[in-house]
């Protein structure tokens, strides 16, 4: 059951050839199986979702028209979004135990849907990282090799759809957190556009760059998804943006031939890995046999971006993180003298390092005499990258380029070193900072670890790149790919 794609296990329940309390059930033995092995999820609960389960069985039974396709297909989500009967805690101390009195705007879609969500995933604190290291459950691993990160921050997410411990999961992508794990673990995964799914009840990193969206086996799954989480919710999320069609699978089927695609020689100029070389190299050849035409072009100031990002991502998850002072959420320290020691006590013994890191480089950036020279300026760069992408998409219809500099490293190799970390980011921050949607899907293997390709599109063109990867992924079966010993 846990080889079918989304669409095949719809078909499934459909046809009463399986039940969602039986695909449930398959999910959850799979997940006390394999996840002593890779710290995926973080908590699940059998009653919850068995009843979930079975609700989904009564409305398919019930109901003959208006039924969600998804009604009774199990996901996972990040422990980002919030959820009434389920805690979340953004893999922190500050929210341990924390259960939210509402749930979050893309969690009500699905329980309208009947999809049954198993539970919460493994993240890096707060989103902040590229390992899913700095969680305050412990770090979670790749099903490729347990010796290696799932990469980060949705790292639960991907780790666990990549071992098949669910069909799908959600995760968020402020800086890549969607499209590096999805690479480093073999899977597929969109960040949409900033403002097609709402933000609302997903816990705040970075909020001019936070996007939720969809991991995984395949493009086609995404898209299914994709159709469920995005919806506009002008009422709860001000920066949610009205799409004319919230159909994400209606062009998959379209031929790519005539797509111009740019490769940016600024993401090619100095690729270490020749695997990773070689196998996009390949993914043109398949694409090229498709009918896409491929041209070089430029992208001048993507070398900026990273400072650009750790400057805007940390001054935004200062502000944000300033509600976590024992006060209203979560951890409270009760060995406090005075209302002023118990926030910062509070906070000194909730927060990871790595979140304490970002909480003083932005409040150090943002205080007074100090904002022009870097909040202000890197607002200037991303405003720069906005128009080197403006201008690519005058040439070319999409951008190809890796989604990573590597394949997954090894756990510890960098957990030490936050610049080092920092730099893994360079390929998919650009994306974020210039709000556009972009795809990671797996298009090979060095070393035996999975290699991503990264796809990025102009601004709403969501459809556009699930088609492209889906083209791909019916002439090859990179996507289809299991770590043996999750088989
Ligand atoms: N690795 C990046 C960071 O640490 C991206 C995180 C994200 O997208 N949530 O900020």
């Amino acid at each position: 059951m846990h080889k079918h794609s989304i669409r095949e296990l719809s078909n499934m329940l459909e046809q009463k050839k399986v039940s969602a309390v039986e695909l449930a059930t398959h999910c959850l033995e799979r997940i006390e199986k394999y996840n002593p092995l890779l710290n995926a999820v973080v908590h699940y609960n059998k009653d919850n979702i068995l009843a979930q389960a079975r609700n989904a069985d009564q409305k398919r039974s019930e109901m003959s028209e208006g039924l969600s396709p998804l009604a009774g297909i199990p996901i996972l989500n990040k422990d980002i979004f919030c959820t009434v009967d389920q805690p979340t805690t953004c893999a922190s101390k500050a929210l341990k135990n924390y259960q939210s009195p509402f749930d979050a705007s893309l969690i009500s879609n699905f329980r309208q849907s009947g999809i049954v969500m198993l539970g919460k995933c493994n993240m890096d604190e707060f989103a902040m990282g590229g390992a899913n290291e700095y969680s305050f459950y412990g770090p979670c691993r790749n099903p490729w090799n347990t010796d290696y990160v799932p990469g980060g921050s949705s790292g639960g997410s991907s780790s666990a759809v990549a071992a098949r411990l669910a069909p799908a999961a959600t995760g968020t992508d402020t800086g890549g957190s969607i499209r590096q794990p999805a690479a480093f673990c073999g899977i597929t995964g969109i960040k949409p556009s900033y403002g097609v799914v709402s933000r609302y009840g997903m816990i705040a990193f970075a909020s001019s760059l936070d996007q939720a969206g969809p991991m995984a086996v395949s493009a086609e799954d995404c898209a299914i998804l994709l159709s469920t989480m995005a919806k506009f919710d002008p009422k709860n999320d001000m920066t949610s943006v009205k799409q004319p069609c919230y159909d994400y699978t209606s062009d998959l089927e379209n031929p790519v031939k005539g797509l111009k695609i740019g490769l940016p020689k600024e993401y090619f100029s100095n690729m270490g890995n020749k695997d990773m070389r070689e196998s996009i190299e390949q993914a043109i050849q398949e694409y090229k046999k498709l009918g896409v035409e491929f041209v070089e072009i430029s992208l001048p100031d993507v070398e900026h971006c990273i400072s650009a990002y750790y400057t805007i991502a940390p001054c935004e998850a200062s502000s944000n993180l300033a509600r976590f002072d024992g006060n209203v959420y979560g951890y409270r320290c009760d060995k406090a003298e005075n209302i002023e020691q118990m926030y910062a006590r509070s906070r000194s013994d909730s927060f990871g390092d790595e979140v304490k890191r970002r909480i003083i480089m932005g409040t150090y950036a943002l205080s007074s005499g100090y904002s022009n020279d870097y909040y202000a300026k890197a607002q200037n760069i991303r405003n720069l990258i906005r128009h080197d992408f403006d201008e690519a998409w005058l040439e070319v219809d999409l951008i190809m380029a890796p989604t990573t500099p590597s394949t997954a490293f090894r756990l510890n190799a960098l957990n030490n070193n936050p610049l080092k970390m920092y730099q893994q980011d360079v390929y998919t921050i650009p994306v974020n900072l210039a709000e556009l949607p972009a795809l990671s899907m797996p298009i090979g293997f060095s070393k035996g670890l999975p290699l991503g390709l990264q796809l990025i599109g102009p601004k709403w063109q969501e459809k556009r790149l699930l088609n492209c990867a889906h083209q791909y992924q019916k002439v090859t079966d990179w996507h289809l790919k299991v770590p043996q010993q999750f088989d």
